[in-house]
């Protein structure tokens, strides 16, 4: 399958060439040429997760990647499971936080790592990305001692916990992180300019691993998969199922489209955001008007401008899926009366899956089953958390190992020649 740049439709590359570009000319997104639909989905819901999902990706990585090579991939991406745990009688968690991260990122990003190792023989790769919190952790992770790729990791500033800030500032080796004095927007924007510094990208075979990425993406696609394998296991009849993603820079909720668009019987999407509220206001008003970011206690979705959200609009507009996506706003304070009711119904999460969760309850109809995804293990926002519910929380290995390690970043300025001389350097 080819792939193209949903603003510039004639540029048109293959799966390991949007993979190795990440974005298209004129910032364009690579968007998949055509979505498989399978029509043996009971079929497919019956295999395992690997399995499964290898079937689910084969369309799109085809021309680039043998079955027994993505298979490989898979197996050592997906090398932990997702976990749909009943919440209530008609709602559920899907927990995508059993990774070496504790974060749903690690999905994709894994995903990517593999495919990249075998797109990048002999040929030096940069990776720069920008971070919110978890994709910092998951990226850094899944490359980490992987031959030929350097990583630069770029995140704001004293706006990320500290145990997050330690789950990727302290591997050293290939990676290398900066502590940027400005939101994450600036550093978004930084990875932007140099990508649009044409000489510099090829110089250092520049590639980004955020969420524009296709490859993580489309890994992303399996778990809304496993999610309804598993529920149709644990019930006689699935219903209308909905999803409720807490939402960012969109990238999740782009790959449940894809599933859906691929015969995954999927009703309608709730996308919950926090106080950064741009979709949710452009869904209402028609107009797309980002305010200033600002920082809540759901702060991987700190986000003003989502940068999937040309993907999510091109899939409704075009007609791939039809009106399926409300848009709910949570605030703080609801962000945390989720988590104590959820603690009440003897669940302990943390403050994204709250804002999901909270904007499932607003919308859900009778007769739906609601899953929200907890994106994200409670232990990672253990101070926020605490304090919420007012108990102790203990720290999973993952977090533990790293807490008393040191953290190697160095501080810039929200310049982008200044990052510049410090990769060249
Ligand atoms: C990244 C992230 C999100 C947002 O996901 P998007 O794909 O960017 O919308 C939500 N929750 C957590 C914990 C995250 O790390």
């Amino acid at each position: 399958m080819q792939f193209y740049n949903l603003k510039e439709p004639d540029e048109v590359v293959s799966f390991s060439q949007a993979v190795k570009q990440g974005l298209g000319k004129n910032q364009g997104l690579f968007f998949p040429a055509s979505i498989p639909a399978f029509d043996n989905v009971d079929e497919l819901l019956s295999l395992p997760l690997v399995e499964r999902s290898v079937q689910i990706l084969k369309p799109f990585v085809a021309s680039c990647l043998t079955e027994e090579q993505l298979k490989q991939i898979v197996t050592k991406a997906f090398n932990f499971p997702a976990q749909l745990q009943p919440i209530s009688e008609n709602q559920s968690i899907l927990e995508l936080f059993h990774g070496p991260t504790l974060a749903f990122k690690d999905f994709g990003a894994r995903f990517m790592a593999q495919c990249l190792q075998v797109f990048s023989k002999d040929q030096k790769i940069t990776i720069l990305t920008a971070t919110s919190g978890d994709t910092g952790a998951a990226v850094a992770h899944a490359f980490h001692g992987l031959d030929n790729i350097d990583v630069v990791i770029l995140y704001p500033k004293g706006k990320i916990s500290l145990l997050q800030e330690k789950m990727f500032t302290t591997l050293g080796g290939n990676i290398k992180t900066v502590a940027v004095e400005g939101s994450f927007d600036d550093c978004q924007a930084m990875v932007k300019q140099a990508f649009d510094d044409k000489a510099f990208a090829k110089q250092v075979g520049l590639n980004s691993a955020n969420s524009i990425n296709i490859s993580r993406l489309l890994a992303q696609i399996c778990y809304y998969f496993e999610a309804l394998a598993q529920l149709s296991r644990q019930k006689s009849k699935l219903g209308d199922v909905v999803f409720s993603v807490p939402s960012g820079n969109f990238g999740n909720l782009t790959a449940g489209l894809f599933a859906k668009a691929m015969g995954l019987p999927i009703k309608r999407f709730v996308a919950a955001t926090n106080a950064n509220d741009t979709v949710p206001r452009y869904l209402q008003t028609g107009e797309w008007s980002p305010n200033e970011t600002v920082a809540t206690i759901s702060n991987a979705m700190d986000v003003s401008n989502p940068n999937n959200w040309p993907r999510v609009e091109h899939m409704i507009k075009s007609g791939i899926v039809d009106e399926c996506v409300s848009s709910v706003s949570i605030d703080e304070e609801q962000t945390q009366t989720g988590v104590i009711q959820l603690n009440k119904l003897g669940y302990i999460s943390e403050p994204h899956a709250a804002v999901a969760y909270k904007a499932l309850k607003y919308s859900s109809e009778e007769g739906e089953h609601g899953i929200f995804l907890g994106t994200a293990h409670p232990a990672k926002f253990k101070d926020v958390v605490e304090s919420i519910l007012g108990q102790p929380i203990g720290l999973p290995k993952e977090l533990a190992d790293c807490a008393g390690e040191t953290i190697l970043s160095v501080d810039l300025p929200a310049d982008f020649d200044q990052l510049k001389t410090y990769i060249l350097a």
